[in-house]
């Protein structure tokens, strides 16, 4: 968790958010771009300014188990068990809404997403503002998420103001987890894994069938049913650059895939791997946390800097805290 420093005064923020002003923020996962969830004007805005499609719901911050009540008919003991056990932290619970949730947060859906961050500033400002906050990612519909302020402003420019802090500790978006309908369905994955929730809640709880999701690598699986997540069915998380699978014969023999490394590749199209000097090479040990973290600021750096393509070497067998990452790369791959 990162600290803030105790001279940063959040409550010009909290002004801004209660007079409706749209502003950006860092939280563990990536950074949210936040209005008061109680104002339709001011969550139009943030459809408006992103760009993004109006029947993909947001994410409504909270501060506490007892704010989540305020935005769902009922916290369930199941979801009472969650809270306790993963909140603040990074999963996103759906839960029956109250009529008083404004249909533009929840896109007009029965239910409402709910998340309590386990980071001081937005927890401060939920806090100071004394109203939950309704923040999607703050990047433009389709860019990757931004997990450093300097991608926010990569996206919005000047338009919005933007808390700084620092690069996010975990760099994907939460886990979303809908309990409004059995069986429960992880329908994003993220830090909090499936087994983590099923630990939780001794009973199984379903993956959802979007590509992209699937644990064997191997391939898109087919969806079974409709998309419950209204927001997996859009291209996210993709930079300019083509992402693709790295191909075996790409590493350079000093550099041949060893035990607990993962390169990923930034290179010109049609470029001959690392030989050509238009092109980078970035190693990850301690692996699979670090990549999350960098992910979306390799992808951004990639179309900064004219690269082409981003070649990722594939990993087959991983452990289940890399559903999330392998789960992002996919999506980007379009696979
Ligand atoms: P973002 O905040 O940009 O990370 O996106 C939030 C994700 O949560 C999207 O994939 C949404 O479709 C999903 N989501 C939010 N609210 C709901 C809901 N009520 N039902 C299903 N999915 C939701
Ligand atoms: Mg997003």
């Amino acid at each position: 968790m990162i600290e803030t420093k105790p001279d940063i005064s959040l409550s010009k923020y909290a002004e801004q958010l209660r007079n409706g002003i749209v502003i950006a923020f860092p939280t563990e996962t990536v950074y949210g771009l936040g209005a008061d969830a109680w104002n339709a004007d001011a969550v139009a805005r943030i459809f408006e300014l992103k760009g993004r499609p109006p029947d993909n719901p947001l994410i409504v911050h909270v501060n506490s188990a007892e704010m989540a009540g305020t935005l769902a008919v009922e916290i369930s003991d199941d979801a009472k068990r969650l809270m306790e056990c993963f909140w603040p932290g990074p999963l996103a619970i759906i839960l029956p809404k109250r009529p008083e949730v404004l249909d533009i947060v929840t896109a007009g859906l029965p239910t409402v997403a709910i998340r309590m961050p386990d980071h001081p500033i937005p927890l401060r400002l939920i806090e100071e503002a004394g109203r939950p906050i309704a923040a999607p990612s703050a990047n433009t519909s389709g860019r990757p998420s931004p997990t450093r302020a300097e991608h926010v402003r990569q996206d919005f420019g000047l338009d919005v103001p933007i808390i700084e802090g620092g690069s996010c500790q975990y760099g994907l978006e939460s886990t979303v987890l809908d309990l409004s309908e059995r069986p429960y369905t992880v329908l994003r994955p993220g830090h909090v894994t499936q087994s983590d929730i099923e630990e939780a809640l001794l009973q199984p709880v379903r993956m959802t069938d979007m590509p992209g999701t699937s644990g064997t690598g191997a391939g898109p699986r087919e969806a079974t049913s409709p998309p419950r997540s209204p927001g997996m069915k859009y291209t996210h998380y993709a930079p300019d650059a083509r992402v693709r699978w790295m191909r075996h014969d790409e590493l350079p023999v000093p550099l041949q895939p060893a035990k607990n490394t993962l390169y990923l590749l930034h290179q010109v199209r049609n470029g001959n791997g690392p030989s050509n000097p238009a092109c980078k090479i970035i190693r990850y040990d301690g692996i699979y946390e670090e990549m999350a973290r960098d992910l979306y600021d390799r992808f951004r750096m990639a179309d900064l800097q004219g690269f082409e393509e981003v070649a990722i070497e594939p990993f087959s067998t991983y452990p289940e805290s890399a559903e999330a990452l392998l789960n992002r790369i996919r999506k980007a791959i379009g696979d």
